[in-house]
């Protein structure tokens, strides 16, 4: 029974050092900032809780930190939203009037998913099945439908990593300039490759997305929906390389992570506060400008 007891003791010490080790597990040591910032993939905000804590967190993170997340959005002109609008019986001019709140509290970029004409079971379009021309239409009309409520979106994420050049040029043509969508060496989420790998610098490195002559690609790394100590141990990976140069990430999300995992995410929002020395958030197109500046080499 003793002895029981003393191997409880021994053990529960030894996690509580290992538990201490992860909490204080410092961020690597950098000449230079790396910036950061969150861009939400924004498909469900027909919900309400999802839309509640999406609004809640963009706020939050506005009041806390002075800058903005970048939210997003897949209109109505998507089958899915269209669909989801009806489930929801939500009407269009309710959704629109969601995204010009959010507008007030985030920069709303724009979030493209893509499928075969006339679907009804909303298979995303993939390399195999790409058509150019329904694409492309698709981009046009989204751009417009947000200027029709007053607003410009700058950034894109491709809806499951899916990019052709087609669609860089018609976003470069509406106004896009920063894109999330590039993940060094990782395709998209039917294991399509837009960029290969050695024309993609590396982690933290902007870089201009061809064929584009002016959108500024940032590339995603990952969500940051688990516990502080191991986000930074994620992190810490990505911070480790070019330690003498400024370095960009984007943090992504989708917008239903936002509920489930809000703890874990604004944790990780207040961890990231206390290490000003080493990491800052940055609007992305402070990010942007950053680049062209030739302050991120
Ligand atoms: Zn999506």
């Amino acid at each position: 029974m003793k002895y029981k007891h003393r191997l409880r003791d021994m053990l529960s010490e030894k996690l509580i050092r290992i538990a201490w080790y992860l909490t204080n597990m410092n961020l690597p040591e950098r000449r230079a900032l790396s910036y950061v910032n969150f861009c939400i993939h924004t498909e469900v905000i027909y919900e309400d809780g999802t839309y509640r804590a999406l609004l809640k967190f963009s706020r939050d993170f506005k009041e806390l930190t002075g800058k903005k997340i970048t939210v997003c959005v897949s209109t109505p002109i998507c089958p899915l939203v269209r669909k989801g609008l009806v489930d929801n019986g939500l009407s269009e001019k309710a959704f629109s009037e969601r995204v010009s709140e959010m507008a007030r509290h985030a920069d709303v970029g724009y979030h493209g998913h893509y499928y075969p004409e006339g679907t009804t079971t909303f298979d995303h379009m993939r390399r195999s099945d790409y058509n150019k021309d329904l694409v492309v239409k698709q981009i046009t009309r989204e751009m417009t439908w947000f200027r029709n409520i007053g607003i410009s979106p700058k950034t894109y994420i491709a809806g499951c990593w899916f990019m052709m050049k087609e669609m860089v040029l018609e976003l470069e043509r509406c106004g896009i300039e920063v894109d999330a969508s590039i993940r060094r060496g990782k395709g998209d989420t039917f294991g399509g490759v837009y960029l290969d790998i050695s024309r993609v610098p590396q982690y933290g490195r902007p870089f201009i997305l061809p064929p584009s002559k002016n959108i500024v690609e940032i590339q995603s790394i990952f969500g940051p929906v688990m516990a502080p100590a191991i986000m930074k141990g994620h992190l810490s990976r990505y911070m480790r390389s070019d330690i003498g140069s400024v370095q960009s990430f984007i943090f992504p999300l989708h917008d239903w992570d936002i509920p489930r995992y809000y703890r874990n995410i604004w944790a990780n929002v207040r961890e990231l506060q206390r290490h000003k020395d080493k990491i800052a958030w940055a609007n992305v197109n402070e990010m942007r400008g950053m680049y062209l500046n030739g302050k991120i080499v």
